[in-house]
């Protein structure tokens, strides 16, 4: 009930200057006689305060001629029943409004706009795109609405349809986002590689190179791609690229690459690059990965004394203090008193490295325990980043 009474005293504050200025009007309008619309709102507003929404929406309705000055205090009625998840309420303040006649044009777009959002909150996309559409066939600068369709597309996988927005958007902005579709691109690529249509993939990747040259997940599907094609030597050739763009992405292909090297018998080679991008990993999660999978090619004892450096260069991180005690554990069963520490320290270890999330996003700080492209909170794209945890 505290969002609709801090909304309500916002309507009461807008609506008080709207009778203030109507008050200033009626002087003259007194002596013409002009019928005012002031006794509805004191109406809406009283009820608005004694939380009989319904009866305030009425009120606001009955309002018999909505004046530019007074479209602000439905607006805020309208947004403040849509924050509520009040949406037959929102729909209804907003239908109305577009419905009056004699709105001008801006008004009637912004109105028309909220409305959009009230259908994309109550999840009818169809309308929504409907009321955006007729919005951007009026107006094609209308940033807002451009937006809101770009995400629905999105949101319903019409990537062609998203970057057609999107292209709009540059021009409005008079910037571009090559990562961002770069990495449309990308989601059209992986859906061709699922489809196993590896002409289709490579077209898209190549567009998605073409947009941004250091997007990253173009490389991890490009090599996905060479893989599909049974060609083991180019796609070790593209993960190795990551490194290059940005090493701590490695993490989403290690497995692969590791596998890809075995193929090929190219135990020695994968030994040196292992070796080679430890010596110069920055990011204590790359490193922990890394060290497992020498640990595995080459014995815990060498690969201990990796991660060993890696503590030195990343202290406090709780993954590699993880891996280390494994590793040790490994090496040493016949510790004895420093051995029945370690087994009392390992669960906890173990406990905050599964609370930890791998991923998190830089623009708002959503965390996920697997890559996403989109973040799903803030929608920007390209923005989770392996955490040091
Ligand atoms: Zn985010």
């Amino acid at each position: 009930m505290e969002t609709l009474w801090v909304g309500g005293l916002l309507l009461v504050a807008i609506g008080f200057g709207y009778l203030w200025g109507r008050g200033w009007r009626l002087g003259e309008a007194d002596q013409g006689g002009e019928e005012t619309g002031s006794p509805a709102y004191f109406r809406g507003l009283y009820h608005l305060l004694n939380e009989q929404p319904d009866q305030a929406l009425d009120a606001f309705l009955d309002v018999a001629r909505v004046e530019p000055e007074t479209v602000d205090v439905h607006l805020a009625l309208g947004n403040l029943f849509r924050r509520r998840g009040e949406m037959d309420r929102a729909l209804r303040i907003h239908r109305n409004l577009i419905a009056r006649p004699n709105l001008p044009r801006h008004l009637r777009d912004h109105a028309l706009y909220q409305l959009g959002l009230d259908y994309q909150k109550a999840g009818l996309l169809d309308r929504a795109r409907q009321v955006f559409t007729e919005l951007v066939e009026g107006n094609r600068d209308y940033l807002p609405a451009v937006e809101a369709l770009t995400e629905i597309a999105e949101q319903e996988r019409d990537w062609e349809g998203a970057l057609r927005w999107r292209k709009q958007t540059a021009r409005i902005q008079g910037n571009r986002e090559p990562l961002t579709e770069s990495l449309i691109h990308c989601e059209m690529a992986a859906e061709a590689l699922t489809r196993t249509d590896l002409a289709k993939a490579q077209q898209r990747l190549r567009r998605a190179f073409g947009a941004d040259p250091t997007c990253v997940r173009a490389s991890i599907l490009s090599g996905q791609l060479q893989s599909l094609k049974g060609n083991d030597r180019k796609a070790v050739r593209e993960w190795q690229r990551i490194v290059d763009q940005d090493p701590e992405h490695l993490v989403l292909v290690l497995d692969e690459l590791v596998a890809a090297y075995h193929r090929l018998g190219e135990e020695e080679a994968l030994r040196r690059f292992l070796r080679e991008t430890l010596a110069e990993a920055s990011h204590p999660g790359l490193y922990a990965d890394l060290a497992a999978h020498l640990a595995r090619e080459v014995g815990a004892g060498e690969a201990l004394e990796e991660v060993e450096r890696g503590l030195l260069a990343h202290p406090g991180s709780a993954e590699l203090v993880g891996s280390f005690v494994g590793m040790w554990k490994d090496l040493r069963p016949e510790t004895g008193a420093c051995g029945e520490v370690l087994e009392v320290v390992q669960p906890y270890l173990d406990t905050a490295r599964a609370g930890l999330s791998r991923f998190a996003c830089s623009q708002c700080g959503f965390r996920s325990g697997h890559m996403q492209w989109k973040c799903p909170q803030c929608r920007r794209w390209g923005t989770l980043r392996l955490q040091a945890a």
